[in-house]
């Protein structure tokens, strides 16, 4: 998982480097051994002083995973040569010790392993060298204490994978509660659009109402006239619930009445209602049910987050394919899963469930998974989404459940 939203702070990042940068030329012009008799060695320090120099300036201008690699690979190269050149220098070696630590720098979990892999590898074939090769003439300090440097670098890189673990648990941490916290800004502004949108349309809808009741009273119409105003009373009347559950969302304080819901039941109503829906693509939805379980919520609400689920998993499956709903009580929660074989979503199209108008779907309101996730947290429930583009798709909602 890499953090996109950590901004380096371009000021003390260059800061940092052109002090690292001025080290690193103090090192290869002050006090050099090799500087008097310039040779590959003190070139090759030259050039990789020039090459780590120019990836960590430009850094911050092609911030890509490919450019953090590189920066890895030259720094390891860069801190082995002059360990390699100066045998005599041998603090060199705590730097040979700390390499991974620059990965830590880009909170890259991938990168931090690969780099104390490749540290690791490295430390062998040196510690190799020197034991074979060199037998302890250039570096002493290293063959007198073979295992005792070892473990000292051994212990080392556990450090540094210890810091790298406990501030990504962290940053993980700051990062969801960042998501939760944008989450409910989404809702708050989306429940006050549909206060006042509910409220403008509410309004005519009364009136309409109100002069259709007349005309159904008034006997100049004919019998046929009077059952047309029936049905649109009728579908007034069903607008006007819909409102009122809306409005419902924009005032979660509100009152509800929250009752025993017998899951079952329920779930066979909602089925039974959708598969008339189902039938226009040939879809069928299978229920299976293990045993009776009961929550606490309103149950008209929780019919709504039903059939909005079932609903999105028909339109998202295939000519004739079945929708299966199971339910099952599992510890102290009531598990259902909706599950389709349909046309599945992307990671990206699921981080956007539940943003008001977000709709792949031509005739969509976008509305539907924003009022599922308002009524699932009114009544303490989880819905979470399973899904594989082009496969299908798995919506496991749970919810507190209640002994009867
Ligand atoms: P609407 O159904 O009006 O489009 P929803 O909020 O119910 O709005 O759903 C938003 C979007 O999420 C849908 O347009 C669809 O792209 C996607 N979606 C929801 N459920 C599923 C599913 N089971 N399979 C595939 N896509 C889905
Ligand atoms: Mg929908």
């Amino acid at each position: 998982m890499k953090y996109k939203n950590i901004q380096i702070n371009q000021k003390i990042y260059y800061s940092t480097v052109l002090v690292a940068i001025a080290l690193m030329l103090l090192g290869l012009f002050v006090g050099n051994p090799l500087l008097h008799h310039l040779g590959p060695g003190y070139i090759t320090h030259g050039v990789l002083v020039f090459l780590f120099s120019i990836c960590l300036l430009i850094y911050p201008i092609y911030k890509s995973h490919f450019l953090r690699i590189i920066i890895i690979i030259v720094a390891s190269t860069y801190f082995y040569t002059i360990f390699y050149l100066y045998p005599n220098t041998w603090s060199n070696f705590i730097f040979l010790c700390f390499i991974p630590a620059i990965s830590i720098l880009f909170f890259d979990t991938k990168l931090f392993h690969l780099s104390l892999l490749l540290n690791t590898f490295s430390i062998i074939l040196l510690f190799s060298y020197i034991a074979i090769v060199d037998r302890g003439e250039l570096y002493p300090y290293i063959r007198e204490d073979l295992i005792g440097n070892i473990i000292n670098f051994l212990g080392s890189q556990a450090i540094l994978y210890f810091i790298f673990y406990l501030s990504y648990g962290r940053l993980k941490k700051q990062q969801l509660y960042y998501e939760q916290i944008k989450h409910s800004e989404r809702l708050k502004t989306t429940g006050q659009m549909a206060a006042a949108v509910a409220h403008e349309i509410r309004n005519p809808l009364t009136v309409v109402k109100g002069f259709l009741q007349l005309y159904e009273k008034d006997n100049t119409y004919n019998e046929n006239s009077k059952r047309h105003f029936s049905l649109m009373i009728n579908e007034l009347n069903t607008a006007e619930q819909v409102i009122s559950q809306f409005l419902s969302i924009a005032k979660p304080d509100k009152d509800t009445e929250t009752e025993l819901v017998n899951v079952k039941s329920v779930l066979q109503s909602v089925t039974d209602l959708l598969n008339t829906y189902g039938l226009l693509h040939d879809n069928k939805i299978v229920l299976s049910m293990v045993d009776d379980c009961y929550i606490a919520a309103n149950i008209i609400e929780f019919k709504q987050l039903l059939i909005n689920i079932i609903k999105n998993a028909i339109e998202a499956s295939n000519v004739g394919d079945s929708v299966v709903v199971t339910a099952e009580s599992k510890r102290q929660l009531v598990e259902i899963k909706v599950i389709d074989s349909g046309q599945g979503m992307s990671k990206e199209e699921m981080d956007s469930l539940g943003t008001p108008f977000y709709s792949l779907k031509s005739k969509g309101t976008g509305l539907g998974m924003m009022i599922c996730f308002n009524i699932a947290t009114k009544y303490k429930g989880t819905i979470d989404f399973d899904s594989i583009k082009g496969n299908g798709t798995t919506v496991t909602i749970r919810f507190p459940k209640v002994g009867v």
